[in-house]
């Protein structure tokens, strides 16, 4: 599915890749139902997680943010929708000028290509220096994805690196939000007196918001990781900003907001395309 936010001069589209179903024991043990509660929820316990992605367009220029997972067959899981829910708002692929990809896992940038051909041709594929500095020296499952995935990118020679804090539209920033991996990026969106933040992994669980060091295992430094989230979260703290995150339940928009005392996810309603 496909969810649509005004953001000032900006139309941002939520677009769901997949989702795939996972035992909630594989994240923080201290994670109670209670935590659980924005997740829907399989027969046999399972929890349904999904991978967002986002279009950022005022009309005239369009940017991506991630691409999802791609077209990868594993069980429990619906995957590589992307393409086709692009093509459904009636915007051409080459069009696109820029994907940001907010980290190099496999889930974020496996979607950048589809049967061999990159989805998005004419755009700059924008990274974090930091990000291939880590992964093209890692051999575990996800830094071998990385390469595999990273590599037609660079034969086309479609890879820009950044290495600070870079606007990529006018008001839209490309924001160092380093720990879930070395060099994570979150989106902040700035128009018309309209602030979203598009999340990227700084924060893959809604309990992150209240529990920001609770342990995931794919955050890369648990500490730093657990420091940039709650930075985040206090910063936007009963504002009026949008958090936008691809791993939330979908579409997985809300705010950050303080009830009862204490700091907690709240999702907004956003209208289906
Ligand atoms: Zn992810």
């Amino acid at each position: 599915m496909t969810w649509k936010l005004d953001c000032g001069s900006y139309k941002v589209f939520v677009i769901e890749d997949g989702y795939y179903w996972r035992d909630p024991a594989t994240y923080d043990e201290r994670a109670s139902e209670h935590d659980w509660r924005f997740h829907p929820k399989a027969d046999d316990g399972k929890v349904r997680l999904n991978f967002g992605c986002y279009v950022i367009t005022d009309g005239d220029r369009t940017i991506m943010i991630d691409a999802g997972i791609g077209d990868i067959d594993q069980p429990d899981m619906v995957a590589g929708l992307m393409p086709e829910r692009f093509d459904a708002l009636g915007i051409a692929r080459d069009s696109v000028e820029t994907v940001v990809y907010s980290h190099m896992h496999y889930d974020h940038i496996g979607g950048s290509r589809r049967d061999g051909k990159v989805v998005f041709p004419n755009a700059r594929h924008v990274f974090h220096t930091k990000e291939w500095d880590h992964w093209k020296t890692v051999s575990d499952e996800f830094g071998k994805a990385a390469q595999a995935i990273m590599e037609p990118l660079f034969d086309a020679d479609l890879v820009d690196f950044i290495d600070e804090d870079t606007e990529v539209l006018p008001g839209v920033t490309a924001v160092e939000s380093f720990g879930h991996t070395p060099g994570h990026l979150t989106i902040s969106v700035i128009s018309d007196g309209t602030r979203t933040i598009i999340g990227g992994d700084v924060s893959n669980h809604p309990f992150h918001v209240e529990h920001p060091h609770w342990s995931l295992p794919v955050d890369n430094d648990h500490q730093q990781a657990g420091n940039t989230r709650d930075r985040l979260f206090e910063r936007i703290r009963d504002t009026d900003t949008a958090f936008l995150a691809g791993h939330y339940p979908m579409p997985g928009v809300g705010k950050i907001v303080t009830d009862d005392g204490v700091r907690v996810y709240q999702p907004t309603a956003v209208p289906k395309v």
